[in-house]
């Protein structure tokens, strides 16, 4: 199945995308995971991506627009995939009707002061990018998969993070309406436990297929 994961910053979508795409055997495709991945690396992609990422703000359509392109065009995609993050903009979107075939969309749904919190709160492996809550690690300060000790993203400083949802607000939630039209939009409320969440989207899935 070739799915988008849709929502807002902190709405869950990694998490989510990464545990759907252990389940269906299709490779998980983050686009913020790419440009982070390309800016440690020094490319040419992470050098156009670093300073509209450390703004909160999105990177130019035409840059993910390639990147996508390029990463949907390997074998690894044959079978299918998850987009996570991609796409974010109306522009994104268009492009991606012209080379992509979707199945689904999944619409994560959360509210904005839900979002503030998980998002400030937020510590990731800065190696496997393993995602984790303050208020679950219980003063633990590693990553749980590989011992890396954890780091607060720059873009969920709280200054980004309310540019983030608002640049989500104006720019992506349109996508909700597009993807609407299209028939292809399942809504999950994103407020409930991951495990819940899960269960919803894999029968949200099963019921459009
Ligand atoms: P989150 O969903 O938590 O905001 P991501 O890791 O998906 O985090 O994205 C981090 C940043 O990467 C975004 O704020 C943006 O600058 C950039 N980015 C990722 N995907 C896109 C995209 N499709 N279009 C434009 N910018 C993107």
């Amino acid at each position: 199945m070739n799915l988008i994961f849709l929502g807002p910053p902190g709405a869950g979508k990694g998490t989510q995308a990464a545990a759907v795409s252990g389940d269906l055997k299709v490779p998980h495709i983050s686009t913020g995971d790419m440009f982070r991945k390309a800016i440690s690396e020094g490319t040419p992609t992470g050098l156009k991506a670093k300073s509209f990422m450390d703004a909160g703000q999105l990177v130019p359509d035409d840059v993910v627009i390639a990147l996508v392109k390029e990463r949907l065009a390997m074998d690894d995609c044959r079978n299918g995939y998850i987009l996570d993050g991609f796409p974010r903009t109306v522009e994104q979107a268009e492009a991606l009707s012209a080379f992509a075939d979707l199945d689904a969309v999944i619409n994560l749904d959360v509210d904005d002061e839900v979002l503030v919190n998980r998002l400030s709160g937020r510590r990731v492996c800065p190696v496997c990018g393993a995602p984790y809550h303050v208020s679950r690690l219980n003063g633990e300060t590693a990553c749980k998969v590989d011992g890396t000790p954890l780091i607060q993203r720059d873009d969920d400083k709280p200054e980004t993070v309310l540019s983030r949802l608002n640049v989500y607000h104006e720019k992506t939630a349109p996508l909700i309406d597009f993807y609407q039209k299209a028939k292809l939009l399942h809504s999950v409320g994103g407020d409930l436990s991951l495990e819940e969440i899960s269960e919803a989207i894999l029968k949200a899935l099963e019921a459009s297929k």
